[in-house]
């Protein structure tokens, strides 16, 4: 945690428990060195799902070349926040509205799905032109990783691709760039370029051989985030080095990545309190006040969340304080279920009932991905450290959700 983040937690009244903090300042800082190691030719976008809060959107929107949306309440959402911002609009079972939202907004790129997809699109175009990738379902085997994406419902296997290459060719308002990728989640640096490598050898073999003119291939986010080792982040500099290389097979070909956890996930930390600490069955337990529902990242990835201890010296029961000392722990939250649980079996020097904890890497998929309205607890409160203010001003203390956002506006 940088000073200032600490500073910033510390002074947190308790009644602003639990809250998110998200570091602007780290945040800059971090995609300034992501952009910095890339190759000139390598477009970076932003996957809106990983965390859309409006201040993270406004502070990434000077150093990326766009946002990736996987909805229309994202679209919409990002259209909203950084008017402007190229929007490439991907994921599966797009609605005819949102199609046609896209097309209307002037999306820069959809990344169509299915010849389905595409045959619905070509029905809303009318006379307008619109840039589209093609979502390619690759059989390539990406190791063991976290997440492998590729093989489920996602994008086209070549037989498909093949078939939606004839209708693009037959409508002039479709406008083919290239392909898209999103095969796998959670590989660190060397893996990853190995597997843009395998990629773009397929791809760069699939347009020689039916005289495609190739401008652009998406190979997709899943940057690897470690979260058993907070300081241990994916090594951009090997990534761009690596890709500067491999771009050089390619001479006409734009590169594009649209990362979000990797983005994101270190500049979040969900802050809360001990509520109560104790022992049961020989375990030591400490009930913490929200839990899962605000914080589901350690339910969802079936992780320990790392945190920090802030301790909070003001005593001023007449009892003692309930505390746990050099013994393993488990942070549980609020809610009625053995799942709610945050770290299990930590070691910890001292943990006492009002100390503060904050859990950090809760910058991506975290508040957004979480069951809120379970048991009706308080929603967190919202804080952005911003030194430079390039996030724009304050939202006020309401919880930016994208889908509030969409309501407001489509209400
Ligand atoms: C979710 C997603 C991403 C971002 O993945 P991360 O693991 O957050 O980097 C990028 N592209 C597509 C198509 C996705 O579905």
């Amino acid at each position: 945690m940088r000073p200032e983040t600490y500073d910033l937690v510390a002074a947190l009244p308790d009644d602003d428990l639990p809250a998110y903090v998200y570091d602007l300042t780290g945040l800059r800082e971090h995609v300034r060195g992501i952009r910095a190691a890339l190759p000139d030719r390598v477009e970076l976008l932003y996957a809106a799902k990983a965390n859309s809060d409006p201040r993270i959107l406004r502070t990434l929107a000077g150093h990326v070349h766009g946002f990736e949306v996987a909805s229309g309440g994202e679209l919409d959402h990002v259209r909203a926040v950084v008017p402007g911002a190229p929007v490439a609009f991907g994921g599966p079972g797009k609605t005819p509205q949102e199609l046609s939202r896209a097309l209307d907004a002037g999306a820069e790129r959809l990344h169509i799905e299915s010849e389905h997809e595409l045959r619905l699109l070509i029905a809303l175009l009318g006379d307008r032109t619109v840039d589209v990738l093609l979502r390619v379902n690759l059989p390539v085997d990406v190791g063991r990783v976290a997440l492998a994406m590729g093989g489920g419902p996602f994008g086209m296997d070549p037989v498909q691709l093949d078939r939606c290459l004839r209708v693009t060719e037959t409508v002039p308002g479709i406008r083919l760039r290239g392909l898209h990728f999103h095969l796998a989640s959670g590989l660190q640096a060397m893996p990853h370029l190995l597997l843009v490598d395998k990629v773009l050898a397929w791809a760069g073999s699939w347009a020689r051989d039916r005289g495609v003119d190739l401008r652009e291939v998406n190979v997709g986010g899943g940057m690897g985030v470690d979260y058993t080792h907070p300081a241990r982040r994916f090594d951009w500099p090997v990534l761009g080095a690596g890709l500067g290389r491999i771009l050089a097979r390619h001479p006409h070909l734009t590169l594009r990545i649209e990362p979000g956890r990797s983005v994101t996930a270190y500049c979040g930390w969900y802050v809360t309190q001990v509520l109560d600490v104790k022992f049961s069955r020989a375990r030591a337990y400490a009930v913490l006040r929200g839990g899962t529902h605000h914080l589901r990242t350690p339910a969802a990835k079936q992780h320990d969340q790392p945190f920090e201890v802030i301790p909070d010296d003001s005593w001023h029961r007449p009892w003692d304080r309930p505390q746990a000392r050099d013994e393993p722990v488990t942070l549980v939250g609020q809610l009625c279920t053995p799942k709610d649980v945050l770290a299990d079996r930590i070691m910890i020097e001292r943990l006492r009932v009002g100390d503060r904890v904050a859990f950090a890497m809760a910058g991506a998929y975290a508040w957004n991905i979480s069951h809120h309205a379970f048991l009706m607890h308080p929603r967190p409160t919202f804080h952005h450290l911003d030194g430079d203010g390039e996030g724009g001003g304050d939202d006020g203390d309401g919880p930016p959700v994208a889908g509030d956002t969409y309501a407001r506006l489509t209400s």
